[in-house]
């Protein structure tokens, strides 16, 4: 068995090139995580998501938890083995969707009673609950509970609540079963107020993770605020270990990100827009339901080696959305992965070369330019 570790392999200013090692293979950084929230990455097959790039997948411990359930997945072998993807999976602590998706939230200093937005059962979830059906999923990483703290909220409110996630976080480390190749993150929580970050980095580094995630931001900010916050937060964290920052972003926000030093991110964005005709490519984004695409025969983006674009031609893929057929939704998923890994892929290999800035720069112009 491999032990969970992170390897730093290169850095050019800030940016950081590394690899991370697990008991389910390794995973090449600065890396982009494709969200599967049910056990699957929406429209993809499990061959179809590995085509694009991806090595790690995450699935949503709330939606697990509640339908088919944990127990259940770990009786058919684990998320890996229900969801055919032996790679490398991290597992959110539910404490977001909690917040966002349940009914009737009751939370005091144990944990959250809620009720489940599908049949109205009720569930009560502490971090020893979340840990424990982390683990019966079989999450490679496991993330600490935390409370998703609202924005825009008071110093006060902001402080309180950082203060109860850096007690869960307490918790959540003792109630991890350390095992060989997997690993635990604790979650930086703060909001705006640098004093709270390094309070909120400096009691997670006390209690020692494998790697640490940045939440609570790209919540309504701004991305100059948000990149004001990792300027502040990623000095305070170890070298040595994987900085996530969770829920981000656009392709403009992970090349800030990553010249900032930050290593993994996950977004539903570039899944959710395939599934919304709405496609990212290296002259920005088109939205295929525009009447312009309905008799281009060019490629949606040439060079991209995604099906969509080596087999089919723009107006094919406005057609199928126009058609409602659901191959378009399919095809324009795995373009939008194959966007993001090519793009973390060409981060990567600048920064080897000591080249990132240039790439960001002609990246951003490309966008800018526009479609001929
Ligand atoms: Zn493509």
């Amino acid at each position: 068995m491999t032990s969970f570790g992170f390897s730093l392999l290169a850095t050019n200013g800030a940016a950081r090139r590394g690899r991370i090692a697990s008991a389910h293979g390794t995973a090449e950084t600065p890396a982009f995580m494709a969200v599967g929230t049910a056990g699957t990455v929406k429209a993809m097959t499990a061959d179809a998501v590995r085509a694009t790039g991806t090595e790690i997948v995450l699935g949503n411990t709330y939606h697990l938890m509640l339908r088919p359930g944990a127990e259940r997945v770990a009786s058919l072998g684990g998320l890996h083995r229900m969801a055919d993807w032996p790679g490398i999976i991290l597992t959110d602590s539910g404490g977001f969707q909690v917040m966002s998706l349940a009914k009737l939230r009751k939370l005091d200093e144990v944990g959250v009673i809620f009720r489940s937005h599908i049949d109205g059962s009720a569930h009560h979830l502490t971090p020893e609950r979340s840990i424990a059906i982390q683990h019966a999923l079989d999450a490679t990483i496991t993330m600490a509970f935390d409370e998703c703290t609202k924005f825009p909220a008071t110093y006060d409110e902001v402080a309180a609540s950082m203060r109860l996630s850096m007690r869960w976080a307490a918790r959540s480390r003792d109630a991890f079963a350390r095992r060989d190749g997997y690993g635990q993150f604790g979650i930086v929580q703060g909001g705006i107020f640098p004093d709270l970050r390094a309070e909120s980095a400096a009691a997670l580094t006390d209690i020692g993770f494998e790697g640490y995630a940045i939440g609570g931001l790209a919540v309504g900010e701004g991305q100059t605020r948000m990149f004001e916050m990792l300027d502040v937060i990623n000095p305070l964290l170890p070298d040595h270990r994987p900085r996530y920052l969770m829920g981000v972003g656009t392709p403009d926000d992970l090349l800030g990100g990553i010249a900032r030093g930050i290593d993994m991110f996950d977004c539903v964005m570039p899944t959710r827009a395939g599934r919304t005709a709405r496609a990212f490519t290296a002259r920005g984004i088109f939205n295929l339901r525009n009447a312009r695409f309905a008799d281009d025969a060019r490629p949606l983006d040439p060079g991209c080696p995604c099906l969509g674009c080596a087999r089919h031609s723009r107006a094919y893929l406005h057609h199928l959305f126009r058609a409602e057929e659901m191959l378009g939704s399919m095809l324009l998923t795995a373009h939008n992965l194959t966007y993001y890994q090519r793009l973390m892929a060409g981060a990567r290999c600048a920064i080897e070369t000591q080249t990132f800035e240039e790439y960001a720069v002609a990246t951003r112009e490309g966008w800018a330019r526009g479609d001929d």
